[in-house]
C-alpha cells in the first residue's frame, strides 16, 4: 500500500529527477495561515462527507482564505491521476479504485451543507476508465442540481483524450454553468510541462463545448513563470478567442517540491496586469490575471460578473 504523504511515493515518476531549487516568494506572493472558524468548517464537511478537494492535493496557497468562505473545490474521481505533469502536486500512478459510485450524492451533500451560490468541481485524469469519468462527472451536476437547484456549477474537466466524442457530449448534455478545461502552459511548454496532453486537442474540447451548447460559459487557465515568453502568452490568448473562450485566468506558477518544474521566475503584478488589460482587449468577457489567481479563485464572484458582462454584450 503506498503512503501517499511520502514524496517519493506520491510522485513515483519524478522520484529519480534531480532537485531543481526553490526559490524564494516574492513579498506579493504571501498568504495567510489558515486558522478561521470558517476554514476548520469547511475541513470538517469534507472529512465527514469523505471528499478530495485540490485545494489540499495541489497544495493551494489560496486555501486559508477560500476555505474561510466555504469555498472548497471537491476533486472527484479519486485521489490518484493516471497522468505525470510536470507542474502538479497531485500523486500520479495507477489509480487503486474503481470510481466510487456514491461519490456523486456525497459531493451534492457537501455543496448543500456549505450553502454554496457557486461550486466548482474538478478531477484528476482518469484513463483508465473508459469515458474517462464523463458518466460520473454528468452524475455529479445532476446530484448537485437536485440538492441545490438554485447553485450555480463549474466543472474543471480533464481532456479525455483517449475517449471517443461522446464522452464529452455527456458532460455538455448535464449542462454545467461554466466549463472549464485549462490549457496550462503555451504550447511549445507542453512537452516538458503536461507531457501527456495535446495542446490542440485541449484547445478544441472547449471550442467543441461552445459548438455543442452555445450557451454554456467556457473558461480557460495558464500558469506563468514556467519558462514562457510574453509572446507566447499573447498567442495563446487569440488561440483562445478563436474557440470562443470567454473566461480567461492566468496565475503564477509555483513549485510544489523539488523534484517538479523549476519556477522560471516570479512574474510581477504589473506584468499580470498588463496580460490582463491586453486579454480583455482581445475579447474576454472576463479575465482574472493576479499572482494568485488559480482556475477556482474568486469563482463565485468571477461567474456573476462573467453572466453580467455577457449580458452587457448582448445589449439587455
Ligand atoms: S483557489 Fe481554488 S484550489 Fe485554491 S483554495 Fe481556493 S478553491 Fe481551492
Amino acid at each position: 500500500m503506498r503512503d501517499l504523504n511520502i514524496p517519493e511515493q506520491r510522485h513515483p515518476e519524478k522520484a529519480h529527477k534531480p532537485d531543481n531549487a526553490q526559490p524564494k516568494k516574492p513579498d506579493w506572493i504571501r498568504v495567510k495561515a489558515p486558522t478561521s472558524d470558517g476554514y476548520k468548517k469547511t475541513r470538517d464537511i469534507m472529512r465527514d462527507n469523505k471528499l478530495v478537494t485540490v485545494c489540499e492535493e495541489a497544495g493551494c496557497p489560496n486555501v486559508g482564505e477560500c476555505w474561510s468562505q466555504g469555498h472548497a473545490t471537491m476533486m472527484i474521481m479519486g485521489e490518484v491521476c493516471t497522468r505525470a505533469c510536470t507542474f502538479c502536486n497531485i500523486a500520479t500512478g495507477k489509480p487503486p479504485e474503481d470510481l466510487d459510485v456514491f461519490e456523486p450524492g456525497r459531493v451534492a451533500s457537501a455543496v448543500k451543507k456549505l450553502g454554496l451560490n457557486h461550486v466548482v468541481v474538478t478531477s484528476v485524469d482518469r484513463d483508465d476508465v473508459k469515458d474517462g469519468g464523463a458518466e460520473h462527472f454528468a452524475q455529479t451536476i445532476r446530484a448537485i442540481r437536485k440538492q441545490s437547484p438554485n447553485t450555480t456549477i463549474e466543472i474543471l474537466t480533464p481532456d479525455f483524450i483517449r475517449c471517443d466524442d461522446s464522452a464529452l457530449e455527456t458532460v455538455v448534455a448535464a449542462r454545467p454553468d461554466v466549463f472549464n478545461h485549462n490549457l496550462e502552459t503555451v504550447p511549445g511548454l507542453y512537452p516538458e510541462v503536461r507531457p501527456g496532453a495535446r495542446y490542440f486537442h485541449s484547445l478544441r474540447l472547449l471550442q467543441r463545448v461552445k459548438e455543442l451548447d452555445p450557451s454554456m460559459f467556457t473558461k480557460s487557465g495558464i500558469m506563468v513563470g514556467l519558462g514562457e515568453d510574453k509572446q507566447s502568452v499573447v498567442q495563446v490568448m487569440e488561440d483562445m478567442r478563436a474557440a470562443d473562450i470567454d473566461f480567461l485566468t492566468i496565475g503564477q506558477y509555483l513549485q510544489p517540491t523539488p523534484k517538479h518544474h523549476a519556477v522560471d521566475r516570479f512574474v510581477t503584478p504589473d506584468e499580470f496586469a498588463n496580460y490582463e488589460k491586453t486579454a480583455f482587449n482581445k475579447g474576454f468577457l472576463m479575465v482574472s490575471a493576479t499572482p494568485l489567481t488559480r482556475s477556482s479563485y474568486h469563482a463565485g464572484d468571477d461567474f456573476a460578473r462573467l453572466r453580467a458582462a455577457r449580458l452587457k454584450a448582448l445589449g439587455h
